[in-house]
This record gives C-alpha cells, sequence and structure tokens, in this order.
C-alpha cells in the first residue's frame, strides 16, 4: 500500500541531496563536516560544551550564569532572550533587552553565544548579537525561519521536532543547507514517546546519535536538560551522549542562590556539576584518541 508523504530512510538522497553522506561521498562513510563557531568547534577534535540559563531573565542573573559557566570549563554560552512558552501568560522572555545582555556576556566572558529565534521578522536583529541561531523543537518544521536563517549565513543550532522522524529532521536541516548555509549542527532534545512526562519530561533517544552519523555528515549534539527534565539525570544523560558519539552537549545551568529560575529550574544545575560533566567530555575524548592511538 502506498501511502501519500510517507517517507523512509531511502528516501533521504531524494529529500537531502545537500546534507546526506550517499550524495556527498567526499565525506566517507563516518566523516563529520566541522562547524566552527568563533572558535569553538563542533565535529572537530573534542566534544563542544555549551550551557548557559534557559532564559535571559536579568543582566545579574545572566552574568553571574556565564561567568560561572565560564568558570566550569565551557565552550559556549547559551540562554534564550526569546522563549517559547506553552501558555502566553507565562514569562516569553526579555527580547531586545536580553539580546543586549548577552552582548555583554559574550564580552565579559570571551565566550561564544547561541540563541533562539523564533520569528522571521528577529533573525536579522537575532543574528546581529549571536554567534549562532537556535532554531527550537517547535519551530523545527517552520519553513520559512529555516530558510530565513540560511539566509542569514549564521552557524545554525537546529533542535529535533519533539515528534520529529529522522527523516523530517534532516529535510528540515536541508530548508537551511539550501540556501548556501552548511553550518549546520543539529540537537537532538528528547521526543515525545511513551512514557513522555510520567517519570522524564521526554525520551532521551541516544539512538538517533549514531543513525544521524550514518546518514549525514552535519555534526549532532545532545541537549540532556530538555531530554530528561530533572536536574539529578542531567549529569548521566550527558555521559551516555558522550558515549553514544555525541559531538557535544547543550546544558541549563542556574545560580541557585539568585532564587528559582523564571523556567525550567527542575532540570537546571548548579556550576560545580556543569564542571563535573565537562571534565568528563574532556577525559572522555582523550581515552579515545588513546584508544586510537593503540589500535
Ligand atoms: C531551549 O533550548 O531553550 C528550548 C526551548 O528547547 P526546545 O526547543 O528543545 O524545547
Ligand atoms: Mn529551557
Amino acid at each position: 500500500m502506498r501511502i501519500a508523504g510517507q517517507v523512509t530512510l531511502n528516501d533521504l538522497p531524494r529529500i537531502c541531496p545537500l546534507l546526506s553522506r550517499t550524495n556527498n561521498p567526499r565525506y566517507g562513510d563516518d566523516e563529520t563536516r566541522p562547524v566552527e563557531v568563533r572558535g569553538a568547534r563542533f565535529g572537530g577534535d573534542r566534544p563542544v560544551v555549551i550551557a548557559g540559563p534557559c532564559a535571559v531573565e536579568s543582566h545579574e542573573q545572566t552574568l553571574a550564569v556565564a561567568h560561572a559557566v565560564r568558570g566550569a570549563g565551557a565552550d559556549m554560552l547559551r540562554g534564550g532572550a526569546y522563549k517559547p512558552r506553552t501558555s502566553p501568560h507565562d514569562f516569553q522572555g526579555t527580547g531586545l533587552e536580553g539580546l543586549c545582555i548577552l552582548r555583554i556576556a559574550r564580552e565579559e566572558t570571551g565566550l561564544p553565544v547561541v540563541t533562539e529565534v523564533m520569528d522571521t521578522r528577529l533573525v536579522e536583529q537575532v543574528a546581529e548579537i549571536a554567534d549562532m541561531l537556535q532554531v527550537g523543537s517547535r519551530n523545527m518544521q517552520n519553513y520559512p525561519l529555516l530558510a530565513e536563517v540560511g539566509r542569514s549565513g549564521k552557524p545554525v543550532l537546529l533542535k529535533r521536532g519533539m515528534a520529529a522522524s529522522l527523516c523530517e529532521w534532516l529535510g528540515a536541516a536541508e530548508y537551511i543547507a539550501k540556501q548556501g548555509n552548511l553550518d549546520i549542527v543539529l540537537c537532538e532534545r528528547g521526543i515525545k514517546a511513551f512514557p513522555a512526562g510520567e517519570y522524564s519530561r521526554y525520551v532521551l533517544d541516544l539512538s538517533v546519535i549514531p543513525a544521524v552519523q550514518a546518514h549525514t555528515f552535519l555534526p549532532v549534539i545532545v541537549d540532556p536538560s530538555h531530554a530528561t527534565g530533572i536536574s539529578s539525570m542531567v549529569e548521566p544523560a550527558s555521559r551516555a551522549a558522550l558515549e553514544f558519539g555525541s559531538d557535544g552537549l547543550m546544558i541549563e545551568v542556574a545560580n541557585f542562590s539568585m532564587g528559582e529560575p523564571k523556567c525550567d529550574g527542575a532540570q537546571a544545575i548548579d556550576a560545580e556539576t556543569l564542571a563535573r560533566i565537562v571534565k568528563f567530555a574532556r577525559a572522555h575524548y582523550e581515552r579515545q584518541v588513546e584508544a586510537e592511538r593503540a589500535a
């Protein structure tokens, strides 16, 4: 039986001629095309750790977290100025003011910044400050937005839609690539599958990492914070992601002495835990290099 619109991984060469391994033999079976973000190199030699608050709430909160993130040894700063929230009555982020705060955090810490853009009309504004544009899970199939971030020329962090298949995810990445922008990093952030919501926020799909790597040359990282929704799970999920070959991590961090974050506090970790994860990521890489040398 043929079903309209049904696609499988066999259709990838047709859906993603710019990104599929099949159509781009120069990357061979397992080579990754590195994506450079002001010194942070995804898919390069070692995992990239992005960390920061869920939302940019204030100058004090963001700067405190940013300095803690740098102190913990992370490579990049994250923080949403524009937040996609389930309720329109909830805190929506600090918008342009938040972007200005991120600019200061970037200058003070020297860390490259990734922040989410949700609106085609704001891509230019966000791209002026961000070193990397984040397209969130809810917007993974917002095709005009994908085209616009593609045209911006900035590296893009494309989160997986929470109910997206691998084909749909790579198809979304192809919209960015079609604009001539191959600087795309994929981010697995948990999917809606049984029993999501019962004892974790989503289901962290670690199996997708080797699958992504088998089908495209784009780097792929993992967001253990949104995937689990529980701070105590973030560290083990980070380790597991690295064991599965993730090219990096994106983690939410809070400074709890400044009060409960306005969003996602239950999944935020402190700077000390982040430092342990960074240390594990570095040691994991060293072990891999050592194993390859011995082989
Ligand atoms: C985020 O990383 O800030 C975020 C909102 O995540 P997601 O789009 O994966 O829900
Ligand atoms: Mn969040």
